[in-house]
């Protein structure tokens, strides 16, 4: 009700009101000290009791006399704003509190911008724009201690919630007023917003004593305009209850302390409120009385409550008086004045309510994207997993295949061991039988298809019993071994050699004719009595018989080639051993010596 012109008012004429929300009261934050320090906190106390003073020491602290440090040069700022929203130019004033509050370091003279930001736009009528800056600030706010500041905002609030019908949230910030203020110009305040915003919302009626208390408190810390205000709302509810004459008396009784404030908003509503009470109370001429008064004490071309009601109640008067040229022309100012405060409450109803739209707007927005944005967030971390573990899988797999290739390798080569140990004899490391049988029935099988020579070799070492007895198995075992490597000299890589047991041997010689074998044979059997003679620790004398058989004579199926060859060495053995003898189904025996 008296946030526009109110205000607005106070700020111009520069009255030595406690003007407090928008007035508030100098910051005590961070005592200055200095010249410029102290200018500055003086201009700070002054800026709405003093306007001279104010102007004064706003001149002192800009004609370049005095250094500023930056942040003085902020708090100069701020009290500059204050001097040009004096002079009307609200927007030079809110670029100037702009600059402060993105400047500033200091949170306290930030929020104080804030707030005096606030309702410099609600002064210019910019609801939208005050309401869009009061939540944010409000935040702010939870986190000043400066208890001016917190007094001065939290009023602000209440007043503004209040002007956009928003009781509820108005009672919620009067009462931190209260609960930070027990005492003092909050308290008072508190009450004040308190009961507005009860009368306003029609739900809680407030009584008799609290509207006297919140006098009361008012009174006691000399705060006259909220104070008196709360007498116009006390009236009311007696108007309301059809008690007019209570209602006159309330007001009465501060009639003369709303002059001295000399507050014109406050004495036009004083005024019309009183004019309301008369002519219920059915005195006419002090309706006219108060009612031009309210008029007259009315800020020219402001549409506000007061003067509506005061339109109306002159229009009222002249119809009944008789006078229907005079009733309809206040009739007129009536429905404009009427029409245009209405226009002023429901336009901060709905800049409250659009600003209200934005912000959840604004908030959905932010809330939708939060959700998309930890989607992305899970979505990354799950393929980043999935990568990991897709990794993890390839190690694990290409360490399971190092396992198996390595126990593939230890089992192959265990096997090839095991295949070597099985294929040869332990003492000589040539063929054993079974080897030397299945390899030798192999590569007949091949000297067979490719027509080729292939003869079969038996030797058999003479006496070797008695080497054994003679000279110990030890020795006999060393013998042999020598034996072996004296023929082995004499073979080709293609030529088989096996140990048959004992001291008997087999060679099968491939693409080899029989002479060439025998002339082979030959060396072996020299060989081999050569190796025995020469034996340390006394002389060892060997000699081997030789059997051979040739698969031209035999055929290529080694039972029949070894029948043959073991005749032929038994007829060797016969003939007096050390000797080769090929098999007789040659027809013609060969014996060397
Ligand atoms: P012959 O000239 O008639 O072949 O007479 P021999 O004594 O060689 O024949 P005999 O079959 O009677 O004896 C073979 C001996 O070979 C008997 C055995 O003690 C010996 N002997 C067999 N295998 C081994 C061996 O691995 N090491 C040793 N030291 N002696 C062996
Ligand atoms: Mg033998
Ligand atoms: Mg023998």
């Amino acid at each position: 009700m008296f946030f526009r012109s109110g205000r607005f008012l106070v700020i111009f004429a520069g009255y030595a009101l406690s003007f407090g929300l928008l007035a508030g009261v100098a910051s005590d934050v961070a005592p200055p000290r200095g010249e410029a320090a102290v200018l500055l906190k003086q201009a700070d106390d002054t800026k709405t009791s003093n306007h001279a003073e104010f102007a004064a020491l706003m001149g002192r602290l800009s004609d370049g006399s005095l250094v500023l440090s930056p942040e003085q040069q902020l708090y100069r700022e701020y009290l500059e704003a204050w001097q040009v929203a004096y002079g009307g130019d609200y927007k030079k004033a809110i670029s100037l509190l702009d600059h402060v509050i993105a400047q500033s370091g200091d949170a306290v003279i930030r929020v104080r911008a804030g707030f005096t930001a606030v309702n410099i736009l609600g002064i210019a009528s910019r609801y939208e724009e005050a309401f869009a800056r009061l939540d944010p600030l409000v935040d702010q706010l939870s986190r000043v201690t400066d208890k001016e500041t917190r007094l001065t905002g939290l009023s602000v609030t209440s007043q503004f919630y209040s002007e956009a019908g928003q009781y509820d949230l108005a009672v919620e910030y009067a009462d931190k007023l209260l609960a930070e203020n027990p005492i003092g110009q909050g308290a008072c305040r508190g009450r004040y917003f308190k009961l507005e915003a009860f009368f306003k919302s029609g739900s809680l009626r407030p009584t008799t004593e609290q509207f006297r208390d919140g006098i009361d408190e008012c009174a006691k810390v000399a705060e006259p305009i909220f104070g008196n205000l709360i007498r116009i709302y006390a009236a009311k509810a007696e108007l309301e209850q059809d008690k007019p004459a209570e209602a006159v008396k309330l007001l009465q009784r501060g009639y003369d302390e709303v002059a001295r404030t000399r507050y014109p908003p406050l004495i036009s509503l004083f005024d019309a409120t009183l004019a309301q009470a008369f002519w219920k109370a059915g005195d006419q001429v002090s309706t006219r009385r108060y009612a031009r008064g309210a008029v007259d004490s009315g800020i020219k071309d402001e549409y506000t409550e007061s003067l509506a009601t005061a339109y109306r109640l002159l229009y009222e008067l002249d119809k009944r008086q008789g006078d229907p040229s005079s009733a309809l022309s206040w009739h007129e100012k009536y429905m404009a004045a009427d029409k245009g405060y209405l226009n002023i409450v429901s336009a901060k109803a709905l800049a409250y309510q659009t600003v209200k739209q934005q912000v959840l707007a604004r908030k959905l927005q932010i809330d939708t994207l939060a959700e998309q944005n930890k989607i992305l967030q899970l979505q990354q971390a799950l393929s980043k997993k999935a990568v990991e573990a897709s990794r993890l899988w390839i190690i694990l797999l290409v360490l399971l295949l190092g396992f198996i290739g390595f126990v593939a390798y230890r089992i192959k080569r265990s096997q090839l061991k095991f295949m070597k140990l099985a294929r040869r004899d332990g003492l000589t490391g040539i063929f054993n039988r079974q080897h030397f049988v299945s390899e030798a029935e192999r590569l007949l099988q091949y000297c067979c298809k490719s027509n080729r020579d292939a003869c079969l070799v038996l030797l058999d070492l003479d006496h070797f019993k008695l080497v054994n007895d003679t000279y110990g198995h030890a020795v006999g075992d060393r013998v042999l071994k020598r034996a072996v490597a004296a023929c082995q000299a004499h073979l080709r890589s293609t030529d088989l050699f096996g140990r048959l047991g004992g001291e008997e041997f087999g060679m099968l010689l491939p693409e080899c004719s029989p002479d060439r074998v025998l002339a082979r044979v030959e060396q072996m059997r020299a060989a081999i009595a050569a190796v025995s003679t020469g034996e340390s620790g006394g002389v060892v004398t060997v000699s081997a018989s030789f059997g051979v058989a040739s698969a031209a004579t035999s055929g290529y199926e080694l039972r029949q080639l070894m029948t043959d060859a073991d005749d032929a060495l038994y007829e060797a053995k016969r003939e007096g051993r050390n000797r080769i003898n090929l098999s007789a189904s040659r027809g013609a025996q060969l014996s060397l010596v």
